[in-house]
């Protein structure tokens, strides 16, 4: 069996006031056609890292509008995810090619995984795969007889050959292909149906929920920030690609202007991401005897809170990714009105619209005098921030993206008709939706 990830259960009545209406009030109508509809969702970890952030909130959301959705993890052992972790990195771009052996060990794990989907024998009428870890799973398990949709989060717009050339001849089964943007759409994809969806953060997540400030000191002092000391923080995983030692290079930079100035470096170690350690220790390397630099982690005990805490809470928030795909917390930082630093790089831009937000920067440089300019500019910054929580609330919260899928689930039934379904669970309640 498939692990099946315990997720919560979340109304959307309760996105009244807080998501656009119009956006709600479609939800309800697309939702008609939907209900007792089948779906999951297959991700490769339940923690750590944008895919498991958008599932905890999305899957609860499915079953509200009546759409049985499981959210499911693939198995595998470490030499599995040091395999996926390469593709993931020659997607993106990254040199090099896989062995015969690192394709063996891929096929084989994921050959256990679409045996263990099809032994489950559970009917579904959707199955999202997210990201390259599971992408083979559509064409190993032909005997489910679902609408296959391929959600590929990452930057695939210029993918190392050598590794695109063994995936894809593997997404022939695809229905459907959801990228974060236009460009991210690879070369010769063989999958037909394409659509572009940015993803969304859960504005009534324990990440996003407003804290009390005096919540939010404590919780920072808890984790030895100091408060009464301005803050630059970065929240992301340890990965080469969200560059944290450009981030201290950056810092060090500004720091001779702002003698007490902080930096935090908070950062998750996930399942499916072996190189993380690696980069952690560099960044300790790089950054020891330093007591104004914090690198914080999970096992630390830094989750949603402290993480909302340092979104909220720092004078500037930083994202100097080198790729990135969507890039979440910059928008959950927007979210709490707090003004950001970050790359031009992958979903950003979007997301920071010319005089909205922050500043985007390509350098260390460029990065270093933001950071500056923000800090010596409390007016504008406040402004930026605003501007930044009014773009995400029209744009990137969690019933946005909602209303995406449903659109793609009811073209595609309508394309090939699902099967006459039973009774709609007792626990949905249309109502809900109108805020009645
Ligand atoms: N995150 C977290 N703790 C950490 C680092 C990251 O909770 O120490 C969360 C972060 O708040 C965001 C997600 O992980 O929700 C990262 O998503 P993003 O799209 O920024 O990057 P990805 O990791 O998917 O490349």
């Amino acid at each position: 069996m498939l692990d099946v990830v315990d997720v919560g259960k979340r109304s959307l009545a309760t996105y009244r006031g807080i998501a656009p209406d119009e956006i709600l009030d479609e939800l309800h109508r697309l939702s008609e056609d939907l209900r007792g509809a089948r779906c999951m969702h297959l991700s490769a970890t339940p923690y750590g890292g944008g895919v498991s952030e958008i599932l905890r909130s999305l899957v609860p959301l499915y079953n509200d509008l009546g759409i049985v959705t499981d959210w499911k993890l693939i198995h595998g052992d470490d030499s599995f995810f040091q395999v996926t972790k390469r593709i993931h990195n020659g997607l993106q771009g990254a040199p090099g090619e896989l062995s015969e052996s690192e394709k063996a060990t891929y096929l084989a794990n994921a050959q256990l995984n679409a045996h263990q989907l099809v032994s489950d024998s559970e009917h579904y009428d959707f199955v999202f795969v997210h990201d390259p870890q599971p992408a083979v799973l559509a064409t190993l398990s032909p005997r489910l007889d679902a609408r296959w949709i391929w959600r590929c989060h990452i930057d695939t717009s210029h993918p190392n050959p050598a590794f695109w050339d063994f995936l894809s001849p593997y997404l022939h089964a695809y229905d459907a292909a959801i990228f974060t943007l236009q460009e991210f759409i690879p070369p010769r994809l063989p999958i037909s149906d394409v659509r572009i969806y940015p993803p969304a953060i859960d504005p009534l997540s324990p990440k996003n929920h407003p804290l009390h400030v005096s919540l939010a000191r404590d919780v920072l002092e808890w984790i030895g920030i100091r408060t009464h000391r301005p803050l630059i923080t970065q929240v992301s995983r340890f990965d080469r690609w969200k560059d944290p030692l450009g981030v201290v290079r950056a810092y060090q930079r500004v720091r001779p202007h702002v003698p007490d100035l902080q930096l935090a470096l908070a950062g998750s170690l996930a399942l499916d991401d072996p190189e993380g350690w690696e980069v952690y220790e560099e960044l300790r390397a790089a950054t020891a005897g330093d007591s104004l630099i914090h690198i914080l982690t999970n096992l630390v005990g830094v989750g949603n809170i402290e993480v909302n805490a340092l979104q909220a809470f720092s004078d500037v928030v930083v994202q100097k990714s080198l790729r990135e795909g969507f890039g979440l917390v910059v928008a959950e930082t927007l979210w709490k009105s707090t003004p950001v630093v970050a790359s031009r790089v992958g979903g950003i831009p979007i997301q920071m619209p010319e005089g909205t937000g922050g500043f985007l920067v390509d350098t260390v440089e460029e990065c270093a005098e933001a950071m500056l300019h923000l800090l010596r500019r409390p007016d504008e910054a406040r402004l930026l921030g605003a501007r930044g929580h009014e773009h995400v609330r029209q744009h990137f919260l969690m019933p946005r993206m909602l209303r995406d899928h449903l659109r793609l689930l009811k073209h595609l039934a309508a394309v090939r008709p699902l099967p006459p379904r039973g009774i709609v669970p007792v626990s949905f309640n249309p109502a809900s939706l109108q805020g009645v």
